[in-house]
């Protein structure tokens, strides 16, 4: 089996390395706060001290960090995964980014002698936990074979999208579907709530038809139960908007739902701690604009 080092053990990362070591992978782990890999160290893990130790010897070295920046840090940087690598190693890059910075820096690893797949993935926090995931990939097909099983690790739909670049663009589309999907749940949950309805069952009925998502499967109970707990932060749904919003200029575009969704998240963060709280804080953006909040 493939050797792999995986960098960014975050709330997305650390499930999917559990998931990989479960199905019988060695793992060398990266985290910049070390502390997050104490876990998975104890599960038998082998602990790096940089990205650079992650690499070494390793097939496939995984990196799932917040943004653009980071992901070329842990790559490029000093004691960067690149140090370490070995020709012909795949680096499979599972953070949602620049699709174009992707293209660049799938480029610049292939003039060393390093593969790379993009392969961000969909289904939170709960996917990562279960190994349900989504993952969509750009690259070389014969890379992308290579590396297949590794993916089916972590995730159960797995699907090549086009070349460097294709998943994230495709991670793209993802995000704006979702964006306004989550607003439709908010206003639901706040006309439930309105309407003196018991805002969970409403849930599970609506879950039973056609306004069934997986934002109502996961956040319309918790807007009414005020749970806030992050399974995905604002901050990074923000970032994810930004990539978004960058492609609607370049095409000359108009997206009205996520420029909505954009502004409601902006007077979140605003809040303090509000960048923190999970996306389905954006209950607390239509509350301010409707002057009235949810009630069970
Ligand atoms: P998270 O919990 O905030 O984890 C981010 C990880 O990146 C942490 O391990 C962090 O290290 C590391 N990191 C950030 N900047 C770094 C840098 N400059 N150098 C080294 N390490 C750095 O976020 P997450 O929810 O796991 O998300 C990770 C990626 O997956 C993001 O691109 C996100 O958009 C995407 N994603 C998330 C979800 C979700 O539902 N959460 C779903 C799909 C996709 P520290 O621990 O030291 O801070």
């Amino acid at each position: 089996m493939q050797k792999i080092g995986f960098i960014g053990l975050g709330i997305m990362g650390k499930s999917m390395a559990a998931n990989l070591m479960k199905a019988g992978y060695e793992l060398t782990v990266y985290n910049r706060t070390a502390s997050k890999g104490d876990e998975l160290v104890a599960k038998g893990a082998k602990r790096a001290l940089t990205p650079k130790e992650a690499a070494e010897g390793n097939d496939v070295i995984i990196t799932i960090v917040s943004d653009t920046p980071d992901v070329e840090r842990v790559i490029f940087g000093e004691n960067g995964a690149l140090e370490g690598c070995k020709k012909g190693a795949v680096i499979v890059d599972m953070s949602t980014i620049s699709a174009s910075a992707t293209r660049s820096m799938a480029a610049r690893l292939e003039e060393a002698g390093v593969e790379m797949i993009d392969a961000p993935v969909s289904g939170g926090d709960t996917g990562a936990r279960e190994g349900t995931l989504t993952i969509m990939c750009g690259g070389k097909e014969e890379v992308f074979e290579s590396i297949k099983p590794v993916l089916f690790g972590m995730g159960k739909k797995v699907t090549l999208m086009g070349g460097h670049g294709a998943g994230q663009a495709t991670k793209m589309c993802n995000q704006t579907a979702i964006a306004s999907c989550l607003l439709g749940v908010c206003e639901c949950m706040m006309l439930a709530s309105k309407e003196g309805l018991d805002c969970e069952k409403v849930v599970e009925v609506l879950s039973g038809g056609a306004a069934q998502s997986a934002q109502m499967t996961a956040y319309g109970k918790r807007m009414v139960n005020r749970d806030y707990a992050a399974g995905f932060f604002i901050d990074l749904f923000q970032k994810d908007i930004r990539l978004v919003m960058e492609a609607v200029r370049e095409h000359n575009l108009c997206f009205q739902g996520l420029s909505t969704v954009q502004q409601m998240f902006n007077a979140v963060q605003g809040m303090e701690g509000g960048g923190q709280l999970g996306s389905q804080g954006l209950a607390l953006a239509l509350e301010m604009m409707c002057g009235t909040k949810m009630e069970k």
